[in-house]
């Protein structure tokens, strides 16, 4: 069943060329798209399926819905023709309306989930479907899925992000000179990168006032959705107010991002991150426009070259394998779980006042509230607990899915069960795993004890119930005994790592019976946590 959303009395038009607009495609200017609006129309799907697949957060919804009616309005606007259908799922909506309507072709970029994809792409059996692929400089993705699979066939072994993003900065000609050689003689300063991040202050985020139709959507997904905040809802929902951002976060956040990408703090959520994968997944951005306005901007003398290299390597390196990893892996990536790990994801996910480990609570609240939080909480606050308690990572990555507004399949899936929790080692080399002296130093505080007593404010540990000093015990912080508890159960497989044979060494330095110890605190802590409630998922829906 669909409804179509044009008057009978308006004519209608000659289906001549038909573009489909999936939530994602928020761009007229990708190839699948009519440049006049005498070259084409376009058929704007909404899907039952999706609002119901997962519990998603209200501010999700909030934002994919309102960003689509916008850009159904500013299309119109434009002088196409745009059909706007709500149907049941992507497949029948289409059917139904092309069996209706009779178009001549219908031109679709290639969907970016990999159920919607078979789907769709199925219907070119029976629908003069012509299908775009999406990579390339004027793309949403800068590499096309055929290149990273030939990328990916040169490759001996496991993939590497540190190998692939040189051959992207060459292709584009980004940050190299005329030879193809990286600006300050080396591809990556992430090394440069890691300064905590005590006392500084990181400028306003310009959030956005919601106008009607936004508010409307808000309330409407304050109803269906059945959790995190709803309101202050602030996100860009138009290519206008997207631009805005990517303006404003190059003026006054991009110029120290580098040197505090790895920072945590209590009291600035947003610290220097950009914020701009929330509008950059919906295509209200184009990742070349971000990547060139920072080279621009160090190339004008404005930007040091950690910085610059910094949130170009995110944009252009990392958003851009994992992407490429999901289509390589797919649909296995979905179960991978090398580790065995098999605990249920626990209540506090939802509810994070039901935990008292600071650090986490914090990291989990604000999620809950903004549907964000950023990366080193994401990977070595979220993940790397989950990863120590052993959490399924099929759980947490539904959990990442539905509860971050930048969050869909094709880039969650690999950052959680690959990078966060190290289900796969076909591109990770070693699982992102640390103890509290790691948390407390990104967070600004000293080695040892808490302080300084002025940073109190922006330190977790600082204000936890636990002592991140300690490893054994019921005041011990749990990520210690955790951690310690993890190398020891997973020593025969880690032991294959370079990189973790060292730190593999320090568990022969306990004496006496401290394993042991340390293991019992880790088993007193898992027994406490409660499973989530029970919330349907249904991935494959849409
Ligand atoms: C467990 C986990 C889950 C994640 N889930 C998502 C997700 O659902 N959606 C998402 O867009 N990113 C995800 N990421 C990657 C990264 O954390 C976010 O892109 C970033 O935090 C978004 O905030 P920002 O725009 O402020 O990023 P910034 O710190 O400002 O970085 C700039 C841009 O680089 C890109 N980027 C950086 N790292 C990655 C990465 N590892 N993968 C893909 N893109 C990257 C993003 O587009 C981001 O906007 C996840 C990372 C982890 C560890
Ligand atoms: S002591 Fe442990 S649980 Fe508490 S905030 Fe620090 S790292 Fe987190």
């Amino acid at each position: 069943m669909s409804w179509c959303s044009c008057y009978f009395d308006t004519p209608v038009p000659d289906f001549s060329r038909v573009t489909i607009v999936l939530p994602w495609d928020l761009d007229p200017t990708l190839a699948a798209f009519p440049k006049t609006p005498a070259e084409g129309q376009l058929l704007v799907l909404e899907t039952r399926a999706k609002v119901h697949a997962l519990p998603w957060h209200r501010q999700k919804l909030t934002l994919v819905v309102s960003a689509l009616r916008h850009f159904v309005d500013e299309r119109r606007a434009a002088g196409f023709h745009v059909e706007h259908v709500v149907a049941d799922d992507y497949a029948s909506g289409i059917r139904d309306w092309a069996s209706r309507m009779k178009p001549r072709s219908l031109h679709l970029t290639e969907p970016r989930e990999w159920a919607i994809d078979r789907r769709l792409r199925a219907l070119s059996n029976e629908l003069p479907l012509v299908l775009h692929p999406d990579g390339g400089e004027g793309g949403h993705f800068l590499i096309s899925r055929d290149d990273f699979r030939a990328w990916a066939n040169t490759q001996r072994g496991q993939l590497r992000m540190d190998r692939f993003y040189p051959e992207v900065r060459r292709r584009l000609g980004l940050l190299v000179d005329a030879k193809g050689r990286p600006e300050g003689g080396q591809w990556s300063f992430d090394a440069e990168n890691r300064e905590h991040a005590r006392g500084v202050k990181p400028p306003p985020i310009p959030w956005f006032e919601p106008d009607a139709l936004t508010t409307r959507v808000k309330r409407w997904a304050q109803l269906v959705a059945p959790w995190g905040k709803a309101e202050p809802f602030g996100w860009p929902v138009t290519r206008a107010q997207a631009l805005t951002w990517l303006d404003d976060f190059v003026a006054h956040r991009l110029p120290n991002f580098g040197p505090y990408e790895d920072a945590i703090r209590s009291d600035a959520p947003f610290l220097l991150h950009s914020l701009l994968s929330v509008p950059l997944n919906l295509g209200l951005l184009k990742p070349i426009e971000l990547a060139r306005a920072a080279e621009e901007k160090f190339r004008r003398g404005e930007l040091s070259l950690a910085s610059a290299e910094g949130f170009i390597r995110q944009v252009i390196g990392w958003r851009e394998f994992m992407r490429g990893v999901y289509w390589l892996l797919m649909p296995g990536l979905r179960d991978a779980n090398q580790l065995g790990a098999q605990r249920p994801l626990p209540r506090f996910f939802w509810e994070p006042e039901r935990t008292d480990l600071q650090c986490l609570r914090e990291a989990i609240s604000a999620v809950r509230d903004t549907g964000y939080t950023h990366h080193i909480r994401r990977l070595m606050i979220i993940c790397n607990y989950a990863t120590l308690a052993g959490l399924t990572p099929h759980a947490v990555s539904q959990w990442f899915w539905a509860g971050f507004v930048d969050a869909y399949e094709w880039v969650e899936l690999p950052n959680v069960v690959g990078m966060g929790l190290f289900g796969t080692d076909a591109f990770t080399s070693k699982p992102y795993v640390g103890a509290a002296a790691y948390i407390k130093r990104q967070s600004g505080l000293s080695a040892r004890g808490r302080g300084p007593a002025a940073a109190r404010h922006e330190g977790a540990c600082a204000r936890c119930r636990y002592d991140p000093d300690e490893r054994v015990g019921p005041n011990a912080c749990p990520y210690n005994a955790l951690y310690w508890t993890f190398l020891d159960t997973h020593r025969e497989r880690l032991a294959g790592n370079l990189r973790m044979r060292q730190l593999l060494g320090n568990l022969d330095r306990f004496e006496g019976d401290q394993l042991k110890a340390i293991r019992a605190t880790a088993e007193t802590h898992l027994a406490t946590l409660e499973p989530s409630p029970h919330w349907a998922f249904d991935e494959d829906a849409g």
